[in-house]
């Protein structure tokens, strides 16, 4: 089973909207078992959609297109999908039936060119649209199926998922069936070293290494009627591998992980921040229910802000400078203190462009948690990257630090 994906848009390819159609289309097939093959861009024009279209029915057994079925856009997708079937557009009285039903149930008035939503090629089935008045089209010509929805992606995403997602699946024979995992603080480089000896193994079994700034996320797919029992037996293997670089067995952030440990040893936690600006306490706070552990966030940027607000000891930063391990260790204990958490954890770093010297370079960090009626501990990590990656990756590598203690303490 090949799925082809055509996204209709000028403000696609000038970078004016991010894609997200073709993000939310590719996720729901791949929940689905089916995995979509390609995916183009192109603009509202008549004759392009045309070849776009006729190209991917040449290749695809089902080409679903999005966009440029509103009234505002003149139809050209309607047209175009008429003209490469050759079929008549034709006003199909049911649907307008159904959209003036909708209208008077709401008590609004219909807007202008409703009549023209009701025209559909021939023979085709339409797919309602319970959010907007741009019904979808379903057809199916000679063996190949072509689905179409709106571009506007709320209306789109019911479409996709209750009426055009699950008519493939249930023509798919062998679905995919994968897993995602969540990594953090290994590079890919040294995850494949750990994992490529049973990659090679298990050639059943594909594995994804999907890197971003804050992680690794692994996915690990497999087809077939044993694909389930296989993929968890690969799970076990590749686990004690891992070691504790994986903090989830399935996609989620760090903050979830952190927040749920906080949750069950019902602590409360408190941040003190200078290079992240706020990062970390924004990560905490991003969890639903965050309310229950997160107390306070300290953003201590100037010196003069630490010690009137954390209680550090001006002389401390003087003698060590605000970037060092005695200042993360004293901002952590201030902000435990001042706040009456049962943990705390600060993080303080040179994320340049400027502020780097050869013995405090750019990209160095220090991390520091206190944790009541326990030493305080401190860390220090070299980052990589611009401004933006650094605070990230700083605010990140502080999560993951909370997490090893946290953990740790519960052992
Ligand atoms: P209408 O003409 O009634 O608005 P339509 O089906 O022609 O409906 P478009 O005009 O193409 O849809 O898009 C409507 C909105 O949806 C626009 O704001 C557009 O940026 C957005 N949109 C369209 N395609 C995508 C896409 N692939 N990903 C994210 N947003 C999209
Ligand atoms: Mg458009």
């Amino acid at each position: 089973m090949t799925v082809e994906l055509i996204t209709i848009g000028a403000e696609l390819l000038s970078g004016h909207t991010l894609n997200t159609n073709a993000r939310y289309i590719g996720e729901q097939l791949a929940l689905a078992g089916v995995a979509l093959s390609r995916q183009i861009s192109i603009p509202d024009d008549h004759d392009t959609i045309v070849a776009a279209i006729r190209e991917s029915l040449g290749r695809a057994d089902w080409v679903i297109v999005s966009g440029g079925l509103g009234p505002t856009n003149d139809d050209i997708t309607k047209k175009a999908i008429a003209r490469v079937f050759n079929r008549t557009l034709v006003f199909r009285d049911e649907i307008l039936t159904l959209l003036k039903e909708r209208y008077a149930r709401l008590g609004r008035e219909p807007g202008p060119y409703l009549d023209t939503q009701a025209v559909q090629p021939a023979d085709a089935e339409f797919v309602p649209n319970e959010l907007g008045t741009a019904v979808g089209i379903l057809l199916n010509d000679g063996g190949k199926w072509l689905a179409a929805v709106p571009g506007v992606p709320r209306e789109m995403r019911p479409m996709i998922s209750t009426h055009i997602v699950p008519k493939i699946a249930a023509q798919v024979k062998t679905a995919i069936h994968s897993h995602t995992w969540s990594t953090t603080g290994w590079p890919e480089s040294r995850l494949y070293a750990a994992l490529e000896l049973l990659i090679h193994d298990h050639p059943d079994i594909s594995v994804a290494f999907l890197p971003s700034e804050l992680g690794v996320k692994l996915r690990f797919s497999a087809r077939g009627a044993d694909a389930q029992v296989a993929l968890e037996r690969f799970a076990g293997l590749v686990r004690p591998r891992l070691e504790d670089a994986l903090y989830a067995e399935h996609d989620t952030g760090l903050e979830e992980v952190v927040g749920q440990l906080l949750r069950d040893k019902q602590m409360t936690i408190s941040a003190a921040e200078s290079c992240t600006g706020g990062l970390l306490a924004k990560r905490l706070t991003d969890v639903p229910g965050a309310s229950s552990y997160v107390v306070s966030g300290y953003v201590v940027y100037a010196n003069r802000a630490k010690t009137e607000l954390l209680g550090v000891d001006p002389l401390l930063i003087e003698k060590h400078g605000a970037v060092s391990e005695p200042v993360a260790r004293a901002m952590a204990e201030g902000a435990l203190a001042r706040s009456h958490t049962d943990c705390s954890i600060s993080v303080t770093g040179i994320a340049g462009p400027d502020g780097g010297t050869p013995e405090k370079p750019i990209g160095l960090v220090w991390l520091a948690i206190a944790l009541k009626g326990a030493e305080t501990t401190a860390r220090e990590v070299r980052l990589m990257g611009n401004r933006e990656m650094i605070r990230a990756r700083a605010a990140q590598a502080g999560l993951n630090m909370l997490r090893l203690r946290l953990f740790g303490d519960q052992q």
